[in-house]
């Protein structure tokens, strides 16, 4: 005979299982998830660029008393700084009360997204309708990117230095753009093809108008739109060489589901870590340890160009400040521990053949731990130590963070990084954490909203208790 209650007496204490984070939080807690997910919507909306991400987190840091930091200033515990590395990345730190010869406590997530950016000479008509023409940038599914309504922002950089600043169709009153594809009634050889031929890469051209210029001349149509951007922002055609424009879904962010707890939005790999970064950020006061938060670019790209992970304008940041302390860079980094934030593959039943439900991070189990990624044998990853996960398991148990594991689907699946790598190259003790998402790089994705509150959580967790 079995004593029935000892036994799971027994399974509760050495078995780990799981629970739904809506079995964890109260109603309190439910509450403040909820408003933080209002405010994270309303930071997707502003921020569909990178340059956009980092000026509205600019907005935000100025009103919770960040000011820029310049090397020399004297630093004193709780001080808010931030570095705006060149419009497109942006570091911020709030001074620890401990040496930064003890390390800082890092966070980085990238605010850039897949999109389309238009090529450097766009424009062009072909048989009396007008184009822009494209090259896109990350890893996309180009046939999600048809038929959708898209939006131009960014920046042209006139000869004289100047840089206007372009945004279309964000303004519900605005016109959006947009990309054909075939009809299904003349698609029989287009259907024939491999999904990844099925729109190529030359074929992503945005029809921008239709309407021809009131003279007699040859590209009237695209003059008339030439004519139309020179009214609107002073640009002439050759201004399109100097210019940086990305085409952008043009949705904006809402819930999803009949019950409200999802979110779906364009550019939430990896907005939304990079918003519970600066979040945590903001509402740290007076930590222990120095806490950094970095909102990097071009992670999709592969973390190069000055404003990427692999810049050393981290590096020259986190110098000024152990400068202003006489600190070793070199010190501070090899005590350091950064939590690079960054979006996981959410279990989709819908998909349940690429992943092993064991280890992949599923919707509402709150924040996703990638101890490693990479492809194949774990190559490329970062894979943090046991200590560093187990330090995490700490802070976590101690703050209330629901969290997961998050492997990146089974086994030679496939495959992918972060900018955890770059961390680890630096000698700081690196660890992947983030939101699992759903329809990943795809034009509008999808988060739960406990998991997107949990990340804040974790991360703020982090900040507080190292
Ligand atoms: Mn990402
Ligand atoms: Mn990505």
């Amino acid at each position: 005979m079995h004593d029935n209650k000892q036994e799971n007496d027994v399974r509760s204490e050495l078995f780990y299982e799981q629970k739904n984070g809506y079995d964890v939080i109260g109603t309190a807690e439910r509450l403040v998830m909820e408003s933080y997910c209002e405010d994270y919507k309303a930071f997707l909306d502003a921020a569909k660029t990178e340059r956009e991400a980092v000026t509205e987190a600019v907005r935000q840091a100025e009103a919770r008393g960040f000011v820029p930091f310049v090397p020399g200033m004297a630093l004193e515990p709780g001080m808010k700084l931030y570095r705006n590395n060149r419009g497109k990345s942006l570091l911020l730190a709030v001074v620890g009360k401990k040496s930064l010869a003890e390390g800082a406590t890092v966070a980085a997530a990238h605010i850039d997204s897949p999109r389309l950016d238009l090529k450097q000479v766009p424009l062009y008509e072909d048989r009396e309708l007008a184009y822009f023409r494209t090259h896109y940038y990350g890893g996309i599914k180009k046939y999600q990117w048809v038929t959708i309504p898209l939006e131009l922002h960014g920046v042209v950089a006139l000869r004289s230095g100047e840089v206007v600043e372009v945004v279309i169709g964000r303004d519900s009153e605005d016109p959006v753009l947009y990309i054909t594809d075939l009809l299904p009634h003349l698609a029989k050889d287009q259907m024939q093809k491999k999904p990844g031929e099925l729109v190529p890469g030359e074929k992503l051209n945005l029809l921008i108008g239709s309407q021809p210029y009131a003279d007699a001349g040859k590209d009237r149509v695209k003059l008339a739109v030439l004519s139309l951007l020179n009214d609107r922002y002073g640009i002439t055609e050759e201004d399109f060489l100097s210019a940086e424009l990305e085409a952008v879904p043009g949705f904006r962010a809402r819930d999803v589901g009949l019950d409200r707890s999802l979110i779906g939005g364009y550019g939430q790999d990896d907005r939304v870590c990079a918003y519970a970064e600066l979040r945590a950020i903001l509402d740290v006061e007076a930590p222990e340890t120095t806490a950094v938060c970095i909102l990097a670019d071009k992670e999709e790209i592969g973390s190069m160009g000055t404003s990427g992970m692999r810049s050393s304008a981290f590096d020259t940041f986190m110098e000024d400040l152990c400068a202003a302390r006489d600190v070793p860079l070199r010190r501070c980094l090899e005590r350091s521990l950064c939590v690079s934030a960054d979006v996981c593959a959410g279990f989709d039943p819908n998909f349940p053949e690429v992943s092993e439900f064991s280890n992949a991070p599923k919707l509402n189990y709150g924040m996703g731990i990638a101890k490693y990624t990479g492809s194949g044998g774990k190559g490329g990853a970062n894979d943090a130590d046991a200590e560093t996960v187990a330090r995490l398991r700490r802070f976590f148990a101690q703050a209330g963070v629901v969290w997961q594991m998050a492997e990146l689907g089974k086994v030679d699946q496939g495959g992918g990084g972060t900018v955890a790598l770059f961390m680890a190259d630096r000698n700081i003790s690196t660890i992947d954490a983030g939101v699992p998402v759903l329809s990943m790089h795809a034009p509008w994705e999808i988060t739960a909203k406990l998991d997107c509150y949990m990340t804040y959580k974790g991360v703020r967790a982090a900040y507080e208790l190292n």
